[in-house]
């Protein structure tokens, strides 16, 4: 029997479960090798027997901390796709300001009508079982996390910073043109995209791990000197650092 999946979009732009559907050819090979049984973006039939539950976007409304309980009760395996699930994304720059402020500036007089509390990442609430970060997610990532699940072999996120793949480019390190960038401290799995058209990298993929992200340190102050207090603080946008928990 083919593994059932769905597909559950939480508070965000739906723009990773969009990225499936952008998948075009291999997203018909996918469907060969799996039944998708939930997914808003694609189909109307709806069932809760799932073996693989992807998760877009934050926890953000009570309503979201509710559905994500629901939708991990029901999935076998409970994967967070992009960075709203996988660190509370985008949606986290809220956090940082006057909630009256915001909502009555998002929702205007109705504002009471909306519940509301700070953007979150999933595993804030439920077990998540695999993160797939970036803003949107990684289409290839995702393609192999299903191939290696799929053959029932261990998926891993890369070890290393966007650095690595951003040297292996050949780019002009953008540190050369005083631009603080934080390729040194985020984790590597998109090719180094942002670098390599000639933006700084954001974080879209979240921090790299404690031991890489120490080296960067040593490395940010000796080549450039830099502080890694100063990288780490430029770190919001997608809330992969809120400023705590260094190591
Ligand atoms: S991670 Fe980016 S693309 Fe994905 S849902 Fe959030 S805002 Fe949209
Ligand atoms: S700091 Fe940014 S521009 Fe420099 S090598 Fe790393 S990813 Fe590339
Ligand atoms: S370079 Fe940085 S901001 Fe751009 S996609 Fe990669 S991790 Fe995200």
């Amino acid at each position: 029997m083919k593994p059932k999946i769905a597909i559950f979009s939480l508070t965000g732009c739906e723009g990773c479960s969009l990225a499936i559907l952008e998948l075009e050819n291999e997203l018909l090979d996918i469907l060969e090798a799996v039944e998708i049984v939930n997914f808003r973006e694609g189909m109307t039939e709806k069932s809760w027997d799932i073996d693989i539950g992807f998760v877009d976007g934050a926890v953000s409304t009570p309503t979201d901390a509710e559905e994500v309980k629901h939708m991990r009760e029901h999935s076998k395996v409970l994967v967070a796709i992009g960075s709203c699930a996988c660190l509370g994304g985008i949606n986290t720059l809220k956090n940082h300001q006057d909630p009256a402020e915001y909502r009555k500036y998002v929702y205007g007089e109705r504002a009471e009508w909306f519940d509301n509390i700070d953007a979150q990442p999933i595993s804030n609430f439920v077990k998540v079982d695999y993160d797939l970060p970036g803003c949107p997610m990684v289409k290839e990532e995702f393609l192999q996390f299903v191939k290696l699940t799929l053959a029932g072999r261990p998926f891993r996120l890369p070890q290393t910073a966007v650095c690595v793949e951003c040297k292996k480019r050949g780019n002009l390190c953008l540190y050369e043109q005083g631009i603080i960038c934080l390729g040194p401290v985020t984790r590597a799995g998109c090719d180094a995209i942002c670098p390599s058209y000639g933006s700084k990298c954001e974080g879209c993929r979240g921090l790299v791990g404690e031991e890489q992200l120490k080296a960067a340190g040593v490395n940010l102050r000796e080549q450039y000197d830099v502080k890694l207090d100063d990288v780490l603080a430029d770190f919001r946008m997608f809330g992969a650092y809120q400023g705590k928990d260094l190591p």
